[in-house]
């Protein structure tokens, strides 16, 4: 790398970063890119391959694996916050799931910035066309990849009364087929859909700060104190928890912190690092009657080839509550007709404690779609290596507290309570570990204090965080960084509302979009 100059530097060669970059150098004035990432190249490194490889990566080399404050309303546990440090970043780490927000959920969005190009009809082409650039689609689409339990699992929600979503209205409300972001039963990184050749991509480097001349971006600093220069713009793709860190470290952020830390103040901008969210979860292990019948990934009757191109489940299940429910709980009357909470189940049960994987059991995830908790993403010090400080906050509104109960008790049902599933499952098994000592099998008719002992003591994240560099409070609605010049921002952080779904297909799509703003300004 001799370049210290380059039109735009893209600070983050994450899942959005490597879009970013790879538009910008492909367009048609071919401007000069430079992208910088903290970990290194993936190319040659074990397990990055697959999927269920990619799940031996966690809290690895490849990950930042940060860690949370202790969450009071978790029992005070600290979270385990995985996150990719690599050329990819996400698309390096992730389960590959690919699942659109809801028509509701983008609308909030488009009404919350006050942009219709953010709803639903103006993301939509977005959608379409990274869909068809990346060739998502569903599981059952390769005709060898049929689990044993698909019929079963889908007759279990047919009994209740779970729909088809209309997808085609851009509905997620229902039952639908899960799509996968993967090629051939390989993972699909970002930098490798987005191909970086006319892009300078600096790995194993961590960016430091942006440096301003007035309001005016100028460049970067890097840790090892080298400067870059950018001619036209600096774009941050840091991710959620990062993100935050560099615009803090840069001098944009609420000024009693900046100063707290001896940052001189660029601009003040009260919502760096507010407003982080996630998609809560809780995953409960299912032990099944039969393991010799091979419903189950470690079975040795679990031996299709194709079962292990991805992680094996067929079917999400995004659900509304009942109005008279959410009637009932503080803000709730705003979230009549949205769908709440996810159900997955999976045919294997990865990383419950105490749970083997082994062909005995199954999983589920059931996962808040839309939290009203909000957490924090502030620093410890000006050290830009040093991890940031994050406080989730998970659970602390009676809202998800409800919904996450709710949804628990609706998993529950499905497994444990249709004709469908009681042949095969047997029961549930709790997690075994330090913390956990004493948990009670859950059933369908577990009382309030042990399902809420439950998601106390097990819930946690789905690796799905967003907000901290929310749309309409730190950026605009073309990403740029309020306040100043020549600066956005461009992943996860800028969601300014959590959205159902899994988040790689919006963050592809948002990063087409902005992308293609900046270009706009060429
Ligand atoms: C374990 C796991 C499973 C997931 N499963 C799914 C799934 O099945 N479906 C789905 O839709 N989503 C899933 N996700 C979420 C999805 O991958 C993320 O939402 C997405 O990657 C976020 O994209 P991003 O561009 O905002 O950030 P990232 O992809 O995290 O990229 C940020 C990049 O910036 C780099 N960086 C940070 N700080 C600096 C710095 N100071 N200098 C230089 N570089 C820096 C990081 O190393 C990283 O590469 C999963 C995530 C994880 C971690």
């Amino acid at each position: 790398m001799s370049s210290t100059t380059a039109d735009y530097i893209v600070v983050g060669g994450g899942l959005a970063g490597c879009v970013i970059a790879s538009r910008l150098s492909q367009s048609e004035k071919k401007p000069s890119v430079i992208l910088v990432e903290a970990g290194p190249d993936p190319s040659g490194k074990p397990n990055t391959d697959t999927i269920l490889n990619g799940l031996s990566l966690l809290g690895g080399e490849l990950d930042h694996a940060f860690q949370s404050a202790p969450v009071p309303t978790t029992a005070n546990r600290q979270h385990f916050l995985p996150a990719g440090k690599v050329l990819g970043g996400g698309s390096i780490l992730n389960f590959g799931g690919w699942l659109r927000a809801d028509v509701a959920d983008y609308d909030a969005w488009g009404e919350a910035v006050g942009d219709r190009s953010w709803s639903y009809e103006g993301l939509k082409p977005w959608l379409d066309k990274v869909e068809s650039h990346l060739g998502a689609a569903t599981i059952s689409s390769d005709p060898n990849r049929i689990y044993p339990l698909r019929n079963a699992v889908k007759t279990a929600w047919d009994e209740l009364g779970s729909q088809p979503a209309e997808e085609a209205k851009g509905s997620i409300s229902g039952i639908v087929e899960v799509k996968e972001n993967t090629q051939n039963g390989l993972r699909q990184p970002s930098y490798a859909a987005y191909p970086l050749e006319r892009v300078t991509v600096m790995t194993n480097t961590v960016v430091h700060r942006v440096n301003f001349s007035g309001k005016q971006a100028t460049g970067i600093l890097l840790v090892d104190g080298r400067e870059i220069t950018a001619q036209k713009e600096v774009i941050i793709t840091a991710g959620a928890y990062r993100t935050p860190q560099v615009l803090l470290l840069s001098g944009i952020g609420p000024p009693d912190v900046l100063s707290s830390h001896g940052i001189p103040v660029v601009q003040p901008s009260l919502g760096v690092g507010k407003n982080l969210f996630d998609h809560f979860a809780i995953y409960l292990a299912f032990r099944l009657r039969d393991p010799s019948k091979g419903y189950a990934l470690g079975s040795s009757a679990f031996n299709n080839p194709s079962f292990f191109k991805g992680l094996p489940y067929d079917w999400a299940v995004s659900e509304q509550l009942p109005a008279e429910k959410l009637d009932k709980v503080e803000s709730g009357g705003a979230f009549h007709n949205r769908n709440l909470y996810e159900v997955l189940v999976v045919y294997v049960p990865p990383g419950i404690p105490g749970i083997p994987v082994d062909g005995t059991h199954i999983a589920t995830s059931t996962m808040l779609l839309l939290p009203t908790s909000r957490g924090t993403v502030t620093i410890k010090s000006t050290d830009p290596n040093d991890q940031p400080e994050i406080q989730p906050n998970y659970l602390a509104t009676e809202l998800d507290r409800e919904v996450i109960a709710h949804a628990a008790r609706r998993t529950l049902d499905a497994l444990l309570g249709t004709e469908a599933l009681k042949p095969i499952v047997e029961g549930e098994t709790p997690p075994s570990g330090e913390g956990l000592e004493g948990l009670k099998p859950l059933t369908v008719d577990v009382s309030d204090s042990d399902l809420h002992e439950r998601i106390l003591k097990t819930g946690m994240q789905h690796h799905h965080s967003g907000g901290t560099a929310a749309m309409g409070s730190v950026v605009d609605v073309d990403g740029k960084v309020k306040g100043v010049e020549r600066l956005r921002v461009a992943d996860g952080s800028v969601l300014p509302v959590p959205l159902g779904g899994h988040p790689q297909a919006t963050l592809y799509a948002v990063a087409e979009k902005l992308a293609d703003a900046i270009l706009e300004q060429l």
